[in-house]
């Protein structure tokens, strides 16, 4: 087997708003926790929440 391929995941954090439904996928940021109630949406006065932590596998 050859090992000349590199791997790189890249950890992201969806958010949505729990008022508006607005989705905002950003990059994962140390202390991101599933489900914390985060920021004052973008959109409305509702507030976003953590739905989603997930990694990206890039072949580089
Ligand atoms: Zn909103």
């Amino acid at each position: 087997m050859i090992f000349s391929k590199k791997k790189i995941t890249t950890e992201y954090t969806v958010e949505q708003c729990t008022k508006c439904g607005t989705l905002t996928k950003r990059k994962f940021n140390h202390g991101d926790v599933l489900f914390a109630t985060l920021l004052k949406c973008a959109s409305c006065d509702g507030h976003t929440r953590i739905e989603k932590i997930f990694g990206e596998t890039v072949e580089q």
